[in-house]
């Protein structure tokens, strides 16, 4: 079903929590709106579930006007699904029960077929006879996934749906979830300020900063062709280094020309910031640009490593783990840019 959000608007006491924000996702497809804490992205969900009126602004589901000027559609007949932060189990309900309270409109043989397809969906199937306290996080938030679904919502919405869960949970679920929601056909809404978690699930990411949608894109390019200067920021790691635009494919910088196609178009003689991230980097021995190494953090495969040009600038590189060099030495490197991600400097 598609959902499509136009203009919506959100203040408390004068303050716009949520600033003309406009998106639309596709039937199918699984979005996500990203952004710092404080940002809008809970008001955003809680105006589109219902349970919170907008100021101004559209929401339609399938053509259908949620709320918008002299409409507004209740909660409980909007059909969507919601997936909290907290789970919201019933304690005194085992899973089966917590998946199947949602179906008491249909009869039982349907009811329980239902409940054990999305139970297995999950991949729960086993659990079924367990009670809430008698399961990990991870596995609530499973079979709250799997109540959300069960009564086939045209919408699902997932508030941090992760975040009461540790890391190594996380990115297992977030995938696990990517791939329910896609066998299920579901459209659905994620709100996070965990771009890792984004990525691991979203088709489409809105990336948002004081009520305001700053980019709707895939991930893919809003790391490489981020439309703002807080996207870059926000979206991936990466460090600005002064230089000026010395033609549609050339900025001058203190480690010489860098070439590749401007992602936003610059005048010529223009002062820009290039955005360099870690894998525009390359370490090379021989290579007669040098730079001292001011940090490293271990990453596994990779290390990341802060190093300080000639002028302090500094910037970040991620290394194969092969080698191991020590802070405070010497490092030859490189530049691998395909396309420039630069901003007009700010006086
Ligand atoms: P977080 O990630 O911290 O949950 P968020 O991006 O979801 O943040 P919101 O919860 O939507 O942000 O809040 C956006 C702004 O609106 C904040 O400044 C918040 O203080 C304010 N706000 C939210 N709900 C209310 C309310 N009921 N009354 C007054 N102000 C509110």
């Amino acid at each position: 079903m598609r959902l499509e959000v136009e203009g919506l608007t959100r203040a408390y006491g004068g303050q716009r929590a949520v600033d003309g924000l406009s998106f639309a996702l596709e039937a199918g497809e699984i979005g996500c709106l990203l952004g710092p804490s404080g940002c809008g992205k809970t008001t955003a969900l809680r105006c589109i579930a219902g349970f919170d009126r907008p100021d101004g602004g559209q929401i339609s589901a399938a053509g259908e006007v949620l709320a918008g000027p002299g409409a507004f559609v209740p909660p409980e007949r909007r059909r969507i699904g919601m997936v909290f932060q907290d789970y919201a189990l019933f304690p005194h309900l085992d899973v089966f029960g917590n998946v199947s309270f949602g179906l008491r409109g249909l009869d039982r043989a349907a009811r329980d077929a239902r409940a054990r397809e999305v139970l297995d969906l999950v991949g729960l199937g086993e659990l079924a006879g367990r009670y809430p306290d008698e399961l990990s996080g991870g596995q609530q938030q499973r079979v709250a996934l799997a109540r959300a679904l069960a009564p086939r919502p045209r919408l699902v919405l997932l508030d941090e749906p992760f975040s009461s869960l540790d890391t190594e949970v996380r990115r297992r679920l977030a995938g696990d979830v990517r791939a329910a929601l896609k066998r299920e056909g579901a459209t659905a809404l994620l709100v996070t300020h965990d771009q890792q978690e984004a990525f691991a699930i979203a088709d489409r990411i809105g990336v948002m900063r004081a009520g305001r949608l700053e980019q709707w894109d895939s991930a893919w390019r809003l790391y490489h062709s981020p439309a703002t200067r807080f996207v870059a920021d926000f979206v991936g790691d990466g460090a600005f280094i002064p230089g000026h635009v010395e033609g549609e494919r050339r900025v001058a910088t203190e480690l010489g020309p860098v070439e590749g196609e401007l992602t936003t178009p610059l005048a010529s003689g223009a002062r820009v910031d290039l955005l360099l991230r870690p894998d525009d980097i390359v370490v090379d021995a021989g290579s007669p640009l040098r730079t001292r190494i001011l940090d490293k953090c271990f990453r596994g495969a990779q290390f990341m490593y802060t190093l300080a040009l000639p002028s302090g600038e500094r910037v970040l590189a991620l290394v194969p783990s092969h080698e191991d060099h020590e802070v405070g030495g010497e490092l030859g490197i490189r530049l691998e840019t395909r396309h420039l991600v630069g901003f007009a400097r700010e006086a």
